[in-house]
Formats: C-alpha cells, structure tokens, sequence
C-alpha cells in the first residue's frame, strides 16, 4: 500500500480499531462518508462553546450584564448554519432535522452550565453574567480544540477544553475536559471515553513536561455530569496499538458483534456482518433493519418494489439467492436512490441500509440508504 506519511493513531481510529479492526480499515479507504444529525448537533454545541470561550470582549465594561444570552444565541445560530452546510454537503446524508435546533440550545446551556460551575463563575445565571465573570471564566480556559501530538508524532488527538484551577491547598492544577452531548453514563464512564480522556491527558503530559498535576474529565451537557477517570497511564498501550493499525493491502479480520455492527458506516461494503446475521450471530433489533437484497421488481412511480434476500455463500461477499421475499415501500432519497441504480443498468445486489420493519410492509425513506452491494477485499489507498 503507497502511504506517504506515517499513520497516526487518534482516539477515534483507535476506538474503531477496538470495536472491530475491519470497521477500522474501511474508515482509512476514502468511502463516502456518512453524516448523521447527532454528530452535527454535537458539533454545533462545541464549536459555540469554543467561540464563546474565545469571545473577544476588549473595550467592553466589566459590569455590562444581559449581553451573554445573546452572544449564545448567535454563537449557536452561527454554528448551527455552518454545520448545516457541512452536512448538506457530505455524500451521504439523511434529511436534515432543523427541529432539532432547540435540542441543540439546551445542549449548549448545558454545557456552559458545566464550564462555569467548573470555572466557579461568581454568577451562573446567563441574563445576569456580567462581562467582568466572563472575563474571569476565559482567563481559566488555557486551550480551546486543541491539537495535541506525541513526541513520536504517532498518537494525536483534539481535546475541547484545558482550564487551569485551584486545588484543595489552592495549588494549581489543570482539567483536560471533554465535552459529551451524548447520553451520560450511568455509573462509570464508557470504556471508550475512558480511553479517549486517558490518551489526551497522557499526551499532554509528555508534551507539557512542566505541568501541574492533570485530571480528565468527560462534561456531559444532557445532565451536567461531570465524569472523571483516574485510570492508568495508556501510551504504552496506545502505541501497541498503534503497530497493530499499520495500513495494511488486505483487510484485517472483522470482528462482528451487535454493538460493533449497530452504527457502522461501512457495511455496504463488508461481508462480515451479513454472515454474523444470517448464522444468526448479530439479532435486529427495534424497529429498523439492514438487509442485503436482489430487486425483483420496481414501481417507479409508486415506489413500490419486491426484493429478494440475498444470502451470503462464504465469507468474501459472494451471495445466493432465496425463497425469502418481501415487499417495500420507498419514498424520499430511498426512492432516488434505488431509480438512479435501477437506471445505471446496475442490476446487482443492493445494501438497504436503516429499512423501517415496525409496520407489516417494509418502508424505505429520507432515513435510509439503498446502495450497491460493494464488498471491499483489496486495500483502495
Ligand atoms: S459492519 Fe460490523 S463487522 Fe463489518 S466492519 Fe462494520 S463493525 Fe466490522
């Protein structure tokens, strides 16, 4: 394989790498990338955090209050729209759910809520936060979406916030914070963003050599928890990891499982997942499905189509047919999507990504992906 550079490992690849090493592999191949409303909606919060974090307030008074619960608003309206445009613009998107804006605000509020209980702002009250607490909560703020990378330039990563505090004897220490928009734990922290926290904080300290003593937290704005580890020092882990994800020509053995399998991107062109749910090893849950399909017949106009299921023969993405058919209902870019193949000539397996099965007839819409069947067995970079 041709790499011009070195890889590197972030906490995001290695998690991925973790979960499943071929879900790690299909993310390094330049696929069209997939864009989802949770992760815009998180995006918005940190980048108005950030923007708000770096707020330039020279000339202004310190005693002027009223004037944050707008800076918010256009902080939000601002990211909101550029995020928007993101998604838009990335191939493969579902609709874009503007009702999820005022989820989005209260997100925000809550992760400000966190900063300036963690800043111990004097007033915490957006309306009354004069622009002197402000003042006072930026001067803790020491970083804002930084890049970190370590001494070997093999591990980097990208934390949200470095604040500086007073510990117990007043000595100071730092908080590498991690803002999380998702669902808080229940009790400890997920393994994941155990991992993650870990590794930024270790880089830090290796490249911060004269640091205080550092804590990592996750921030999760849905209840304003504060989440902190303690765990082990991890670069020697990370490293190892690090020799295992060497970019390799052939695909590394996957690793299916419910969890791995649920919100991967990449199964239009994995077999393994198929395999796993046909032999019954990875069980659909809840109201929405995957399935691999050959199209019978289709209503163009109506959307309506037959399918036929289209069972795996080995492990390479080879499939045969099936007694097993079913009738669908497609609308929206599902419909687009299964016209402009059906027009290709491409009469070829299909993916069919995200199908809704909570009704007796399958549907199909701006929620799902219909896309060819495209197993991936030989490295594209
Ligand atoms: S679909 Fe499942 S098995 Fe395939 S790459 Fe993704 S996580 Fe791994």
């Amino acid at each position: 394989m041709a790499e011009d550079k070195q890889h590197q490992l972030s906490p995001t690849s290695w998690n991925r790498f973790e979960e499943c090493p071929r879900k790690y592999w299909l993310s390094k191949q330049g696929l069209p990338r997939k864009a989802g409303m949770a992760a815009s909606l998180g995006t918005a919060i940190h980048n108005s955090v950030e923007d708000l974090c770096n707020l330039d307030l020279d000339g202004r008074d310190d005693e002027e209050v009223g004037w944050l619960p707008e800076a918010v608003k256009e902080a939000m309206d601002r990211n909101w729209e550029a995020e928007r445009a993101v998604f838009m613009a990335t191939p493969r998107h579902p609709r874009w759910k503007e009702d999820r804006l005022p989820k989005a605000r209260v997100g925000l509020a809550g992760a400000l809520s966190i900063l300036m209980s963690r800043t111990n702002a004097a007033e915490r009250s957006l309306p009354k936060v004069s622009v002197g607490v402000w003042r006072q909560v930026q001067q803790r703020v020491l970083a804002t979406e930084s890049n970190l990378v370590s001494d070997c330039g093999r591990l980097t990563g990208r934390l949200d916030l470095l604040l500086s505090e007073p510990d117990e004897q007043g000595k100071e220490r730092w908080i590498v914070a991690d803002l999380k928009t998702g669902n808080p734990p229940e009790s400890s922290l997920d393994e994941k963003v155990d991992r993650q926290l870990r590794l930024y904080r270790d880089i830090l300290k290796q490249s911060k050599p004269e640091h205080p003593p550092v804590q990592a937290e996750g921030w999760y704005s849905a209840d304003q928890s504060v989440h902190r580890t303690d765990g082990p020092p991890i670069l020697d882990a990370a490293i190892e990891a690090w020799g295992l994800m060497t970019p390799t020509e052939d695909p590394p053995a996957a690793t299916p499982s419910e969890a791995a399998c649920a919100f991967c991107d990449w199964k239009a062109w994995c077999p393994s997942w198929w395999v796993a749910r046909m032999e019954g090893e990875i069980i659909p849950h809840g109201s929405f499905s995957d399935e691999v399909v050959r199209l019978v017949r289709l209503e163009a106009e109506t959307g309506a189509a037959l399918f036929e299921r289209t069972p795996p023969v080995g492990v390479d993405g080879e499939l045969s047919g099936s007694q097993h058919r079913f009738g669908a209902l497609l609308a929206d870019s599902a419909l687009d999507s299964i016209r402009e193949i059906a027009e290709s000539g491409n009469d070829g397996p299909l993916f069919l990504g995200s199908a809704m099965v909570s009704s007796s007839t399958m549907r199909l819409g701006h929620w799902s992906e219909v896309m060819p069947w495209s197993p991936l067995l030989r490295s594209l970079r």
